[in-house]
């Protein structure tokens, strides 16, 4: 059951980050009508886009008072999606020739992506709306279904409260490692690493690294390093025990089982038997979800990197609509998601879009979370959206009456997928859906006139 609907609203709405999610969330509301501030604790949008050669006091990322870096970029970092499907709906990432400075490839480097999100911003009017170098402290409820947030301006004095009708919390969740937990590590005397801190191989030069995880990342890194490391391990949970041994077309990089344990004299035993005395381990092992501001009095929780529980990985229940979240989904084609996700909470706060029950939201969330335990999918997975993206994101169009999902968007995923599958090594160069291409521009040109993106 839908609840009745009141008439339109505009509310005061308060955007943590502006990041690609930010961005489009702070778009979204501000088209239906509501009033928007974006808080940026950066000097700049962009969020994970803004590359920094700098890194945090400790590399592991794990001491609480270390300094901390909001990027997880590297140096070299590729896009793994094609620019076609990554891009916003209605603002097509297109090549922009005519501009030297801009990188036109397919798979591009992330100082391009970085050029796209302030191109967005700019097009759309939202740098004038983000209060930049404005770090939110707390957001907590208060009567009346509203929410005070103190944030603290870089070189302002005190804290400022100010009270929003809702917020929508787009903190972004690859800034805070999670790492592998190695019996015997703490004797183990090399150097460890999360991939957080990773932003070019120079440090790695001549040593015997153990790279953990089998994601995008340690895909790339591993490649990179074997340039220059003595040589370089990988150990995955992910892969087939026939895929173990050292890899074809490297003469140092070997592929293992899970790390059994690390002991004092420097050698690493995995769990197929192979043991390794190694300088370096490198962590790239993922993230966790934190919401260090938030407080909620225990109504949404982070339970073994599961934010819940929340109502189709945007609203708690009980505080929906006037709080949400933007961009938790994984293993997704963010930005367009971002976008959809960020029209429903929009349509919502200004009441043109219902929301079912609490009830009957607490009870779509038991049956998802029993739908994984019966599935033996582990309460780090909810937020793995994966082959169900596009499922998920056509049910977001319907309730907001907005176009699904392009079929050449939904196809090419797929085929981009395949590709990197076939070809790890070069799929950013060489591939075989060029009809997609064509049919993604065909589409673009309902938002482009003459180069000129339509408002
Ligand atoms: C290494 C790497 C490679 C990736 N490659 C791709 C790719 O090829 N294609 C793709 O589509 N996606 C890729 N992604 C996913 C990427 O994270 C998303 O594309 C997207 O940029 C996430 O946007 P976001 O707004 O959710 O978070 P973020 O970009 O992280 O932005 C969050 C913002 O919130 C701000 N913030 C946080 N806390 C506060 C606070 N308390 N107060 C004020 N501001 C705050 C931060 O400063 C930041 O600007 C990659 C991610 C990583 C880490």
């Amino acid at each position: 059951m839908q609840l009745a609907l009141n008439p339109l609203a505009s509310r005061q709405v308060a955007v943590i980050g502006a990041g690609a999610g930010g961005l489009v969330a702070a778009r979204e509301l501000r088209r239906e009508g509501h009033k928007v501030v974006v808080f940026e604790r950066g000097d700049q949008v962009g969020g994970t886009w803004v590359y920094t050669p700098k890194v945090e006091s400790d590399l592991l990322g794990l001491h609480p008072d270390r300094t901390t870096v909001h990027s997880s970029m590297y140096q070299s970092l590729r896009t793994n999606l094609p620019r076609e499907s990554m891009g916003f709906r209605d603002f097509p990432f297109v090549a922009k020739e005519e501009d030297e400075e801009r990188d036109p490839r397919r798979f591009p480097g992330h100082t391009e992506v970085l050029r796209y999100l302030k191109d967005f911003a700019s097009e759309f009017g939202i740098s004038e709306i983000v209060r930049f170098e404005t770090e939110v402290m707390v957001v907590d409820s208060v009567e009346g279904g509203k929410w005070k947030v103190k944030s603290k301006s870089k070189g302002g004095d005190g804290v400022d409260d100010e009270i929003y009708d809702a917020v929508v919390v787009c903190n972004g969740h690859y800034t805070e490692p999670r790492i592998a937990e190695i019996p015997g590590i703490i004797s183990w005397k090399g150097k460890q690493f999360h991939s957080h801190n990773y932003r070019n191989p120079e440090p790695f030069r001549d040593q015997v690294v153990i790279l953990i995880g089998g994601a995008a990342s340690s895909a790339d890194i591993s490649r990179e390093l074997a340039g220059v490391a003595k040589e370089v391990h990988i150990a995955s949970r992910s892969v087939a025990d026939e895929a173990f041994g050292k890899q074809p077309g490297y003469d140092n990089m070997w592929l293992h089982s899970m790390i059994k344990s690390a002991h004092d004299d420097g050698s690493v035993a995995f769990q197929d038997g192979s043991v390794v005395v190694a300088d370096i381990i490198l962590h790239c092992t993922g993230y966790k979800y934190h919401f260090p501001f938030l407080e909620t009095n225990g109504i949404v929780t982070v339970d073994d990197n599961r934010v819940g529980p929340l109502y189709k990985h945007v609203f708690p229940p009980a505080l929906a609509p006037s709080l949400s979240f933007v961009g938790l989904p994984w293993k997704v084609v963010p930005f367009p998601e971002f976008e959809f996700q960020s029209k429903w909470i929009a349509g919502l706060l200004s009441n043109r879009i219902a929301l079912p029950s609490k009830e009957e939201m607490m009870e779509d969330i038991k049956a998802f979370y029993s739908l994984l335990e019966a599935s033996g999918i582990p309460k780090r997975y909810t937020h793995n959206l994966g082959d169900c993206q596009f499922e998920y994101n056509d049910w977001l169009a319907a309730l907001c009456g907005c176009p699904v999902s392009e079929e050449w968007r939904k196809k090419m995923y797929l085929e981009v997928s395949k590709n990197r599958h076939a070809r790890p090594e070069t799929y950013r160069d060489e591939w075989e859906d060029d009809h997609l291409v064509l049919q993604a521009h065909e589409d673009f040109k309902k938002y482009t006139l003459n180069g000129i993106t339509k408002k």
